[in-house]
Protein backbone atom coordinates (compact mmCIF):
# COMPACT_ATOMS: atom_id res chain seq x y z
CA UNK A 1 0.00 0.00 0.00
CA UNK A 2 1.15 3.59 -0.77
CA UNK A 3 1.51 6.58 1.55
CA UNK A 4 -1.55 8.22 0.38
CA UNK A 5 -3.63 4.62 0.61
CA UNK A 6 -2.87 4.54 3.60
CA UNK A 7 -3.90 7.82 4.84
CA UNK A 8 -6.90 7.51 2.72
CA UNK A 9 -7.51 4.19 4.71
CA UNK A 10 -6.44 5.97 8.48
CA UNK A 11 -9.25 8.63 7.26
CA UNK A 12 -11.87 6.29 6.28
CA UNK A 13 -11.67 3.92 9.32
CA UNK A 14 -12.45 7.10 11.59
CA UNK A 15 -15.30 7.79 9.53
CA UNK A 16 -16.61 4.43 9.65
CA UNK A 17 -16.21 3.60 13.00
CA UNK A 18 -18.41 6.74 13.38
CA UNK A 19 -20.75 5.24 10.68
CA UNK A 20 -21.04 2.27 12.60
CA UNK A 21 -22.44 4.28 16.09
CA UNK A 22 -24.64 6.35 14.46
CA UNK A 23 -28.34 5.61 15.48
CA UNK A 24 -29.43 6.37 12.13
CA UNK A 25 -27.79 3.11 10.55
CA UNK A 26 -28.97 -0.08 12.10
CA UNK A 27 -25.77 -2.65 12.18
CA UNK A 28 -27.63 -5.22 9.82
CA UNK A 29 -27.25 -2.20 7.12
CA UNK A 30 -23.69 -1.03 7.82
CA UNK A 31 -22.70 -4.25 7.33
CA UNK A 32 -24.39 -5.54 4.37
CA UNK A 33 -23.53 -1.69 2.74
CA UNK A 34 -21.04 0.33 4.86
CA UNK A 35 -18.54 -2.33 5.49
CA UNK A 36 -17.07 -2.36 2.13
CA UNK A 37 -16.29 0.72 1.33
CA UNK A 38 -13.04 2.17 0.44
CA UNK A 39 -12.08 6.13 0.35
CA UNK A 40 -9.59 5.95 -2.84
CA UNK A 41 -9.32 9.71 -3.58
CA UNK A 42 -9.11 13.05 -1.73
CA UNK A 43 -8.56 16.50 -2.64
CA UNK A 44 -9.39 19.93 -1.74
CA UNK A 45 -12.95 19.41 -2.80
CA UNK A 46 -13.95 16.29 -3.57
CA UNK A 47 -13.80 12.36 -1.69
CA UNK A 48 -14.39 9.38 -4.00
CA UNK A 49 -15.63 6.10 -1.92
CA UNK A 50 -15.85 2.86 -3.82
CA UNK A 51 -17.97 0.03 -3.46
CA UNK A 52 -18.01 -3.23 -4.90
CA UNK A 53 -21.43 -3.83 -5.99
CA UNK A 54 -24.56 -1.88 -7.37
CA UNK A 55 -26.57 -2.18 -4.38
CA UNK A 56 -24.20 -0.84 -2.10
CA UNK A 57 -23.69 2.09 -4.33
CA UNK A 58 -27.36 2.73 -4.30
CA UNK A 59 -27.63 3.13 -0.99
CA UNK A 60 -24.48 4.83 -0.39
CA UNK A 61 -25.46 7.21 -2.78
CA UNK A 62 -28.24 7.46 -0.38
CA UNK A 63 -26.44 8.84 2.16
CA UNK A 64 -24.22 11.13 0.55
CA UNK A 65 -24.60 13.87 3.22
CA UNK A 66 -24.22 11.55 6.05
CA UNK A 67 -20.69 10.75 4.68
CA UNK A 68 -20.22 14.35 3.86
CA UNK A 69 -20.94 15.54 7.42
CA UNK A 70 -18.89 12.93 8.81
CA UNK A 71 -15.51 13.90 6.81
CA UNK A 72 -16.89 17.51 7.80
CA UNK A 73 -16.37 16.42 11.24
CA UNK A 74 -12.68 15.05 10.39
CA UNK A 75 -11.78 18.37 8.80
CA UNK A 76 -12.32 17.36 5.02
CA UNK A 77 -15.05 19.56 3.68
CA UNK A 78 -15.65 17.88 0.54
CA UNK A 79 -18.26 16.37 -1.72
CA UNK A 80 -18.77 13.11 -1.93
CA UNK A 81 -19.22 10.31 -4.93
CA UNK A 82 -19.66 6.92 -4.77
CA UNK A 83 -18.73 4.69 -7.73
CA UNK A 84 -17.64 0.67 -8.08
CA UNK A 85 -14.99 -0.28 -7.29
CA UNK A 86 -14.33 -1.16 -11.99
CA UNK A 87 -15.54 2.61 -12.30
CA UNK A 88 -12.64 4.28 -10.24
CA UNK A 89 -9.90 4.52 -12.31
CA UNK A 90 -10.92 5.56 -15.82
CA UNK A 91 -12.91 8.44 -13.60
CA UNK A 92 -10.10 9.78 -11.85
CA UNK A 93 -6.83 10.69 -13.56
CA UNK A 94 -3.75 11.98 -11.98
CA UNK A 95 -4.73 15.55 -14.08
CA UNK A 96 -7.53 15.78 -12.03
CA UNK A 97 -6.01 16.87 -9.00
CA UNK A 98 -5.74 20.84 -9.20
CA UNK A 99 -2.04 21.95 -9.05
CA UNK A 100 -1.61 25.29 -7.72
CA UNK A 101 1.65 26.85 -8.67
CA UNK A 102 1.48 29.76 -6.37
CA UNK A 103 3.32 31.94 -9.24
CA UNK A 104 2.79 35.51 -8.74
CA UNK A 105 1.36 36.95 -11.94
CA UNK A 106 2.52 40.51 -11.52
CA UNK A 107 6.12 39.48 -11.57
CA UNK A 108 7.17 39.29 -15.19
CA UNK A 109 10.26 39.92 -17.23
CA UNK A 110 8.53 42.49 -19.12
CA UNK A 111 8.25 44.71 -15.86
CA UNK A 112 12.06 44.09 -14.71
CA UNK A 113 14.09 46.58 -15.54
CA UNK A 114 17.89 45.59 -16.35
CA UNK A 115 21.18 47.31 -15.87
CA UNK A 116 24.43 46.39 -14.82
CA UNK A 117 23.73 45.81 -11.15
CA UNK A 118 21.02 42.87 -12.06
CA UNK A 119 22.23 42.06 -15.63
CA UNK A 120 24.14 38.40 -14.42
CA UNK A 121 21.04 37.47 -12.85
CA UNK A 122 18.40 38.50 -15.03
CA UNK A 123 20.16 37.30 -18.25
CA UNK A 124 20.51 33.65 -15.90
CA UNK A 125 16.82 33.61 -14.73
CA UNK A 126 16.07 34.20 -18.45
CA UNK A 127 17.69 31.04 -19.89
CA UNK A 128 15.89 28.77 -16.78
CA UNK A 129 12.87 29.83 -18.04
CA UNK A 130 14.01 29.86 -21.78
CA UNK A 131 15.22 26.21 -21.44
CA UNK A 132 14.04 24.68 -17.95
CA UNK A 133 16.36 21.81 -17.02
CA UNK A 134 18.85 22.45 -19.70
CA UNK A 135 20.22 25.58 -17.84
CA UNK A 136 22.33 25.11 -14.53
CA UNK A 137 20.30 23.80 -12.10
CA UNK A 138 20.46 24.92 -9.61
CA UNK A 139 20.78 28.42 -10.16
CA UNK A 140 21.03 30.30 -7.01
CA UNK A 141 20.05 33.76 -6.99
CA UNK A 142 21.34 35.60 -4.23
CA UNK A 143 21.44 39.39 -3.04
CA UNK A 144 19.96 41.89 -0.29
CA UNK A 145 16.43 42.46 0.62
CA UNK A 146 14.69 44.78 -2.13
CA UNK A 147 16.78 44.17 -4.73
CA UNK A 148 14.42 41.74 -7.08
CA UNK A 149 14.95 38.46 -6.38
CA UNK A 150 11.00 37.26 -5.70
CA UNK A 151 10.44 39.34 -8.79
CA UNK A 152 12.89 37.46 -10.55
CA UNK A 153 11.75 34.22 -9.25
CA UNK A 154 8.44 34.75 -10.23
CA UNK A 155 9.13 35.83 -13.79
CA UNK A 156 10.82 32.66 -14.62
CA UNK A 157 7.76 31.03 -13.51
CA UNK A 158 5.03 32.70 -15.30
CA UNK A 159 7.73 33.09 -18.38
CA UNK A 160 7.49 28.92 -18.52
CA UNK A 161 3.76 28.69 -17.67
CA UNK A 162 3.29 31.10 -20.73
CA UNK A 163 5.68 28.91 -22.99
CA UNK A 164 5.37 26.00 -21.70
CA UNK A 165 2.11 25.22 -20.18
CA UNK A 166 2.57 21.27 -20.14
CA UNK A 167 5.11 21.68 -17.66
CA UNK A 168 4.47 21.40 -13.74
CA UNK A 169 5.54 24.98 -11.90
CA UNK A 170 5.55 25.71 -8.19
CA UNK A 171 6.87 28.29 -6.66
CA UNK A 172 7.21 28.57 -2.90
CA UNK A 173 9.53 29.53 -0.27
CA UNK A 174 11.90 28.23 2.00
CA UNK A 175 9.39 29.29 5.54
CA UNK A 176 6.47 27.53 3.63
CA UNK A 177 8.56 24.36 2.67
CA UNK A 178 9.56 23.71 6.12
CA UNK A 179 6.15 24.22 7.16
CA UNK A 180 5.01 21.64 4.68
CA UNK A 181 7.25 19.20 5.89
CA UNK A 182 6.66 19.58 10.02
CA UNK A 183 2.56 19.73 8.86
CA UNK A 184 3.33 16.53 7.02
CA UNK A 185 5.42 14.80 9.41
CA UNK A 186 2.99 16.09 12.62
CA UNK A 187 0.08 14.44 10.36
CA UNK A 188 -1.63 17.76 10.49
CA UNK A 189 -1.87 17.16 6.21
CA UNK A 190 -0.79 14.26 3.80
CA UNK A 191 2.04 11.82 4.48
CA UNK A 192 5.27 12.74 3.95
CA UNK A 193 5.55 10.07 1.67
CA UNK A 194 2.69 12.03 -1.06
CA UNK A 195 4.50 15.14 0.02
CA UNK A 196 7.52 13.91 -1.85
CA UNK A 197 5.48 12.21 -4.64
CA UNK A 198 4.05 15.84 -5.47
CA UNK A 199 7.49 17.59 -5.35
CA UNK A 200 9.06 14.61 -7.34
CA UNK A 201 6.15 15.31 -10.40
CA UNK A 202 7.42 19.13 -10.77
CA UNK A 203 9.50 19.87 -13.88
CA UNK A 204 10.25 23.79 -12.39
CA UNK A 205 10.67 24.16 -8.82
CA UNK A 206 11.32 28.17 -7.39
CA UNK A 207 11.74 28.01 -4.03
CA UNK A 208 12.48 31.99 -2.54
CA UNK A 209 14.46 32.70 0.72
CA UNK A 210 15.78 29.19 1.23
CA UNK A 211 17.66 30.35 4.09
CA UNK A 212 14.57 29.49 6.11
CA UNK A 213 15.71 25.99 5.94
CA UNK A 214 18.61 26.84 7.66
CA UNK A 215 18.95 24.47 11.11
CA UNK A 216 15.88 22.59 10.29
CA UNK A 217 17.23 18.65 9.79
CA UNK A 218 14.26 17.17 8.98
CA UNK A 219 13.21 19.64 6.40
CA UNK A 220 17.05 19.59 5.35
CA UNK A 221 16.71 15.76 4.68
CA UNK A 222 13.75 15.67 3.01
CA UNK A 223 15.10 18.87 0.45
CA UNK A 224 18.32 16.83 -0.31
CA UNK A 225 16.22 14.07 -1.19
CA UNK A 226 13.70 16.05 -3.37
CA UNK A 227 16.90 17.94 -4.68
CA UNK A 228 18.42 14.97 -6.03
CA UNK A 229 15.63 13.45 -7.70
CA UNK A 230 14.89 16.45 -9.62
CA UNK A 231 18.29 17.70 -10.44
CA UNK A 232 19.03 14.14 -11.46
CA UNK A 233 16.04 14.15 -13.93
CA UNK A 234 17.10 17.69 -15.44
CA UNK A 235 14.45 19.34 -13.44
CA UNK A 236 15.14 23.35 -13.23
CA UNK A 237 15.47 23.80 -9.71
CA UNK A 238 15.92 27.94 -8.87
CA UNK A 239 16.41 29.12 -5.44
CA UNK A 240 16.92 32.53 -4.19
CA UNK A 241 18.50 33.71 -0.30
CA UNK A 242 19.94 37.10 0.96
CA UNK A 243 23.38 35.52 0.72
CA UNK A 244 25.61 33.15 -0.58
CA UNK A 245 24.85 29.55 0.18
CA UNK A 246 28.20 28.98 2.04
CA UNK A 247 27.27 32.00 4.05
CA UNK A 248 23.56 30.68 5.17
CA UNK A 249 24.37 29.21 9.05
CA UNK A 250 22.92 26.41 10.35
CA UNK A 251 22.93 24.29 6.98
CA UNK A 252 24.26 21.04 6.19
CA UNK A 253 27.52 20.93 4.18
CA UNK A 254 26.22 18.67 1.57
CA UNK A 255 23.19 21.11 1.21
CA UNK A 256 25.85 23.81 0.52
CA UNK A 257 28.11 21.95 -1.74
CA UNK A 258 24.28 21.30 -3.80
CA UNK A 259 23.52 24.74 -3.69
CA UNK A 260 26.50 25.68 -5.12
CA UNK A 261 26.65 22.76 -7.82
CA UNK A 262 24.99 24.90 -10.49
CA UNK A 263 25.26 28.24 -11.20
CA UNK A 264 25.07 30.91 -8.38
CA UNK A 265 24.71 34.79 -9.37
CA UNK A 266 23.95 38.02 -7.17
CA UNK A 267 22.10 41.12 -6.91
CA UNK A 268 23.86 44.58 -6.14
CA UNK A 269 21.75 47.81 -5.34
CA UNK A 270 20.66 49.49 -8.69
CA UNK A 271 23.41 52.23 -9.89
CA UNK A 272 21.81 55.39 -10.35
CA UNK A 273 20.44 54.81 -14.17
CA UNK A 274 19.12 51.68 -13.34
CA UNK A 275 17.53 53.24 -10.35
CA UNK A 276 16.02 55.93 -12.64
CA UNK A 277 15.04 53.64 -15.15
CA UNK A 278 13.04 51.69 -12.12
CA UNK A 279 11.73 54.98 -11.31
CA UNK A 280 10.46 55.55 -14.37
CA UNK A 281 8.83 52.69 -15.84
CA UNK A 282 6.94 52.60 -12.18
CA UNK A 283 5.38 56.09 -12.93
CA UNK A 284 4.11 54.52 -16.39
CA UNK A 285 2.52 52.08 -14.89
CA UNK A 286 0.38 54.15 -12.33
CA UNK A 287 -2.61 56.02 -13.13
CA UNK A 288 -1.54 59.23 -11.92
CA UNK A 289 -5.06 60.23 -11.35
CA UNK A 290 -5.21 63.98 -10.55
CA UNK A 291 -1.79 64.71 -10.22
CA UNK A 292 0.88 66.12 -13.12
CA UNK A 293 4.23 65.15 -14.27
CA UNK A 294 7.24 64.60 -12.35
CA UNK A 295 10.24 66.42 -13.19
CA UNK A 296 13.24 64.98 -14.26
CA UNK A 297 15.22 66.88 -11.04
CA UNK A 298 12.91 64.87 -8.93
CA UNK A 299 13.15 61.87 -10.00
CA UNK A 300 17.11 61.77 -10.01
CA UNK A 301 17.03 62.88 -6.35
CA UNK A 302 14.98 60.15 -5.48
CA UNK A 303 17.67 57.80 -7.91
CA UNK A 304 20.48 59.01 -5.96
CA UNK A 305 19.30 59.03 -2.23
CA UNK A 306 16.99 56.10 -1.89
CA UNK A 307 18.43 53.85 -4.48
CA UNK A 308 19.93 51.26 -1.49
CA UNK A 309 17.50 48.90 -2.94
CA UNK A 310 14.62 48.85 -5.45
CA UNK A 311 11.83 48.43 -2.82
CA UNK A 312 13.31 51.96 -0.91
CA UNK A 313 12.95 53.44 -4.50
CA UNK A 314 9.72 52.30 -4.50
CA UNK A 315 8.76 53.45 -1.21
CA UNK A 316 10.00 57.01 -1.54
CA UNK A 317 8.18 57.14 -5.22
CA UNK A 318 5.30 56.40 -2.86
CA UNK A 319 5.56 59.04 -0.51
CA UNK A 320 6.24 61.82 -2.96
CA UNK A 321 3.00 60.48 -4.79
CA UNK A 322 1.16 60.49 -1.39
CA UNK A 323 2.68 63.60 -0.48
CA UNK A 324 1.77 65.07 -3.72
CA UNK A 325 -2.23 64.30 -3.54
CA UNK A 326 -2.57 65.90 -0.12
CA UNK A 327 -0.70 69.05 -0.68
CA UNK A 328 0.05 69.63 -3.95
CA UNK A 329 -2.34 71.15 -6.84
CA UNK A 330 -2.33 68.62 -9.15
CA UNK A 331 0.32 70.02 -11.70
CA UNK A 332 3.83 69.60 -11.72
CA UNK A 333 5.37 67.55 -9.16
CA UNK A 334 8.72 69.92 -9.01
CA UNK A 335 11.53 69.89 -6.12
CA UNK A 336 9.92 72.64 -4.20
CA UNK A 337 7.43 69.97 -3.19
CA UNK A 338 9.40 66.88 -3.61
CA UNK A 339 11.32 68.28 -0.71
CA UNK A 340 8.47 68.62 1.41
CA UNK A 341 7.59 65.17 0.68
CA UNK A 342 11.40 64.06 1.88
CA UNK A 343 12.00 67.55 4.50
CA UNK A 344 15.64 67.01 5.11
CA UNK A 345 16.75 64.68 2.32
CA UNK A 346 18.37 62.12 3.81
CA UNK A 347 17.80 62.82 6.99
CA UNK A 348 14.47 62.01 6.46
CA UNK A 349 14.71 59.27 5.17
CA UNK A 350 16.48 58.12 8.61
CA UNK A 351 13.63 59.84 10.32
CA UNK A 352 11.55 57.74 8.50
CA UNK A 353 13.63 54.41 9.22
CA UNK A 354 10.46 51.84 9.72
CA UNK A 355 11.46 50.16 13.22
CA UNK A 356 9.34 47.36 15.00
CA UNK A 357 8.32 49.84 17.51
CA UNK A 358 7.19 52.23 15.03
CA UNK A 359 5.13 49.27 13.44
CA UNK A 360 3.78 48.33 16.92
CA UNK A 361 2.90 52.14 17.61
CA UNK A 362 0.85 52.94 14.43
CA UNK A 363 -0.98 49.17 14.89
CA UNK A 364 -1.85 49.01 17.95
CA UNK A 365 -2.95 53.03 17.69
CA UNK A 366 -4.91 51.90 14.68
CA UNK A 367 -7.09 49.55 16.60
CA UNK A 368 -7.44 51.64 19.55
CA UNK A 369 -4.93 49.22 21.56
CA UNK A 370 -2.27 49.71 23.85
CA UNK A 371 0.95 48.44 22.96
CA UNK A 372 0.92 46.18 25.89
CA UNK A 373 -2.21 44.68 24.74
CA UNK A 374 -0.17 44.09 21.18
CA UNK A 375 2.54 42.11 22.56
CA UNK A 376 0.51 40.27 25.32
CA UNK A 377 -1.09 36.61 25.48
CA UNK A 378 -4.74 37.88 24.70
CA UNK A 379 -6.47 35.60 22.33
CA UNK A 380 -9.39 38.39 22.33
CA UNK A 381 -10.64 38.51 18.42
CA UNK A 382 -9.57 42.12 17.36
CA UNK A 383 -6.23 41.88 19.73
CA UNK A 384 -4.93 38.63 18.30
CA UNK A 385 -5.93 40.11 14.76
CA UNK A 386 -4.00 43.52 15.45
CA UNK A 387 -1.09 41.37 16.69
CA UNK A 388 -0.87 38.85 13.47
CA UNK A 389 -1.04 42.25 11.37
CA UNK A 390 2.16 43.84 13.16
CA UNK A 391 4.08 40.74 12.76
CA UNK A 392 3.02 40.31 9.41
CA UNK A 393 4.12 44.18 8.93
CA UNK A 394 7.26 43.87 10.58
CA UNK A 395 7.99 40.44 8.29
CA UNK A 396 7.26 42.09 4.96
CA UNK A 397 8.38 45.72 5.96
CA UNK A 398 11.55 44.86 7.35
CA UNK A 399 12.81 41.36 6.47
CA UNK A 400 13.34 40.31 9.83
CA UNK A 401 13.42 36.35 10.76
CA UNK A 402 10.32 34.95 12.31
CA UNK A 403 12.40 34.31 15.41
CA UNK A 404 13.15 37.77 15.98
CA UNK A 405 9.22 39.01 15.34
CA UNK A 406 8.07 36.14 18.05
CA UNK A 407 10.87 37.73 20.35
CA UNK A 408 9.77 41.16 20.01
CA UNK A 409 6.06 40.17 20.50
CA UNK A 410 5.88 38.12 24.08
CA UNK A 411 8.25 36.21 23.48
CA UNK A 412 6.43 33.70 20.50
CA UNK A 413 7.99 30.96 18.56
CA UNK A 414 8.88 31.29 15.09
CA UNK A 415 5.96 29.12 14.19
CA UNK A 416 3.72 30.84 15.91
CA UNK A 417 4.68 33.81 14.00
CA UNK A 418 4.62 32.04 10.68
CA UNK A 419 0.68 31.13 11.05
CA UNK A 420 0.29 34.82 11.75
CA UNK A 421 1.36 35.77 8.65
CA UNK A 422 -0.10 33.33 6.48
CA UNK A 423 -3.34 34.37 8.21
CA UNK A 424 -2.67 37.74 6.99
CA UNK A 425 -2.21 36.32 3.61
CA UNK A 426 -5.61 34.28 3.34
CA UNK A 427 -7.48 36.99 4.53
CA UNK A 428 -5.39 39.74 2.39
CA UNK A 429 -6.61 37.04 -0.84
CA UNK A 430 -10.25 36.99 0.08
CA UNK A 431 -10.89 40.37 1.70
CA UNK A 432 -10.46 43.58 -0.24
CA UNK A 433 -11.53 45.76 2.83
CA UNK A 434 -8.91 44.13 4.91
CA UNK A 435 -6.39 44.45 1.97
CA UNK A 436 -7.52 48.53 1.63
CA UNK A 437 -7.31 48.54 5.97
CA UNK A 438 -3.32 47.33 5.81
CA UNK A 439 -2.12 49.11 2.42
CA UNK A 440 -3.92 52.03 4.75
CA UNK A 441 -1.38 51.02 7.86
CA UNK A 442 1.76 50.37 5.55
CA UNK A 443 1.12 53.47 4.10
CA UNK A 444 1.24 55.23 7.21
CA UNK A 445 4.47 53.72 8.73
CA UNK A 446 6.12 54.19 5.48
CA UNK A 447 5.45 57.47 5.25
CA UNK A 448 5.05 59.50 8.57
P1 LIG B 1 13.67 40.70 -2.91
O1 LIG B 1 12.87 39.45 -3.13
O2 LIG B 1 15.05 40.62 -3.42
O3 LIG B 1 13.62 41.20 -1.49
P2 LIG B 1 11.65 41.83 -4.62
O4 LIG B 1 11.76 40.95 -5.79
O5 LIG B 1 10.49 41.62 -3.71
O6 LIG B 1 13.00 41.86 -3.77
O7 LIG B 1 11.66 43.35 -5.13
C1 LIG B 1 11.16 44.44 -4.35
C2 LIG B 1 10.33 45.33 -5.24
O8 LIG B 1 11.17 45.92 -6.21
C3 LIG B 1 9.26 44.59 -6.01
O9 LIG B 1 8.14 45.41 -6.11
C4 LIG B 1 9.87 44.38 -7.37
O10 LIG B 1 8.89 44.31 -8.39
C5 LIG B 1 10.73 45.61 -7.53
N1 LIG B 1 11.92 45.40 -8.35
C6 LIG B 1 13.09 44.85 -7.94
N2 LIG B 1 13.98 44.85 -8.94
C7 LIG B 1 13.35 45.39 -10.00
C8 LIG B 1 13.75 45.68 -11.36
N3 LIG B 1 14.97 45.41 -11.79
N4 LIG B 1 12.84 46.25 -12.18
C9 LIG B 1 11.61 46.55 -11.72
N5 LIG B 1 11.19 46.32 -10.48
C10 LIG B 1 12.04 45.75 -9.62
MG1 LIG C 1 11.85 38.32 -1.70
Amino acid sequence: MTGVEHYYQDIWSKAKTIIREDSSIDKIVYDAYFDESNLVYLNDDKAVITVPSFVQKTVLSQKTNLIKDILEGLGYLVSVEILLNDEYGDKLPEKEVVHNDQVRVEYTFDNFIVGPSNKEAHSAALACAYTPGKFYSPLFVHGNSGLGKTHLLNAIGNYIKKHHPEMKVLYTSGSEFVTAVVDSITSKTEPIESFKKRMFSLDVLLIDDIQFIAGKEKSHEIFFHIFNELVNNKKQIVLTSDRDPSEIKGLEERLISRFSSGLTVGLDSPEFETALAILKSRLNMQTLDGLGTVDDDVLSYIATNFAKDVRKLEGALNRLLFYAVQFGNGGRIDFKLAMGAFKGAGAVAEKNEVSVNKIKRIVSDYFGLTRQQLISNSRTKNIASARHIAMYLSRKLLDLPFIKIGEEFGKRDHSTVMNACEKVEINLKKDIHYKNMLNELEKQILQT
